[in-house]
């Protein structure tokens, strides 16, 4: 029988906090060491509680992974929110604001723009080696410092997002794998790796720009374009390699291993390309990949409460004055219209709506890309 050699797995357990009962906080961290110097790639999952399919994904990508040659070390961390993953209310699984401040888990991260005009003005005749190892130790000590000489302490979500922000922060590659409330697969693209985008087998990429908001993403490569953008202006034109995208992998409250496995392999697509596996084949599939840019990745907020039929089918474009759903209004019924049409005025792309029949007036109904164009 063949035998696979298979990489070395390292597993740790991170101790992320603890809760009133003493009990630890503790998140699953696994690494596998690469043979080169390939980039090096930090993926997690499950920040937000009812995400769960980003788990089923790492799943996937350990098994493959162990059997292919990497030139990078690799660290996958599932079950990133160790609050977040387990606060349940009845049968739903809540878990995307924080329920003590309201604060939305995924925007606790941690950038420190003012940084940068010194950091720059320092090493304006460094090379480019030298500048990304210290500027990276930049970034961790600042992590750190925020973690360790906090006389005030910090929020439990702050300290959840800062480690794992500790590990991302020594990545050059970052993925965050997360999903809509019933949605199709959609990816947060840096506007300056578009050329990316294309290695993933998911057909709706959102073009964000460098500013930050308090996302995993934003907070791993807005560092590095501000720095890039610093060095422009005092004339070096530097390239870092340093990419993060946010995964949305479909619906939340579901794992499929078998879509899992899929998704594994676009993962697997995009890191061949970035020089991370080789001696393998993995390609994107051949489809139509659309693309906005995010300030036209629209809401679309419910004119009226009622109980909604979700007409437009995700991903495919729709016309202007198509219906995108119906509502019903039962109290309408006999004596009103209990039916009423909902249509927009441009055409659209439904990537994702709200998990829910029942919505009241100015619930987000759908998400829609607006302008959008093919990559
Ligand atoms: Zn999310």
């Amino acid at each position: 029988m063949n035998q696979v050699q298979k990489n070395l797995l390292i597993k740790e357990v991170l101790h992320m906090g603890e809760m009133a009962s003493g009990a630890a906080l503790t998140v699953p961290v696994y690494r596998l060491k690469g043979q080169g110097s390939g980039p090096g790639v930090y993926i997690q999952a499950n920040m937000h509680g009812a995400e769960v399919q980003g788990n089923a994904v790492i799943y996937q990508l350990l098994e493959l992974l162990q059997g292919l040659t990497l030139l990078g070390n690799i660290t996958l961390v599932p079950y990133a929110n160790p609050v977040g993953c387990n606060h349940k209310n009845g049968e739903y699984t809540l878990g995307r604001f924080d329920p003590i401040t309201g604060v939305n888990w995924n925007r606790m991260y941690h950038f420190n723009e003012q940084q940068i005009p010194e950091f720059s003005e320092q090493h304006q005749a460094s090379s480019i080696e030298v500048i990304e190892q210290a500027f990276r130790e930049l970034l961790l000590a600042d992590i750190a410092d925020k973690l360790d000489h906090n006389v005030f302490g910090l929020t439990t979500g702050q300290r959840i997002a800062y480690q794992l922000q500790k590990m991302a922060h020594k990545a050059d590659l970052v993925l965050d794998l997360h999903t809509g409330p019933i949605s199709s697969k959609h990816l947060y693209c840096p506007e300056y790796a578009i050329d990316s985008a294309r290695y993933f087998d998911i057909p709706h990429t959102i073009v964000i720009p460098n500013s930050f908001d308090g996302a995993m993403d934003e907070a791993t490569f807005c560092p590095w374009w501000t720095l890039q953008q610093a060095f422009g202006e005092l004339g070096r034109e530097l390239d870092f390699n340093k990419e993060s995208f946010t995964v949305e992998l479909g619906s939340q409250e579901q794992i499929d291993l078998d879509v899992a496995y899929q998704d594994a392999l676009s993962i697997l697509s995009y890191l061949q390309y970035k020089g991370v596996i080789a001696d393998a084949s993995f390609q994107p599939q051949a489809m139509t990949r659309y693309a906005c840019y995010l300030k036209d990745y629209k809401a679309f907020y419910s004119p009226m409460g009622g109980m909604v039929d979700y007409l437009a089918t995700f991903g495919e474009p729709l016309a202007a004055g198509e219906p995108i759903a119906r509502i019903l209004r039962m109290d309408n019924y006999g004596d009103g219209d209990a039916l009423h049409y909902l249509s927009l005025d441009r055409p659209v792309i439904p990537i994702l709506h709200f998990a829910s029949a029942s919505v009241n007036q100015g619930t987000e109904l759908y998400k829609v890309f607006c302008e959008y164009f093919e990559l």
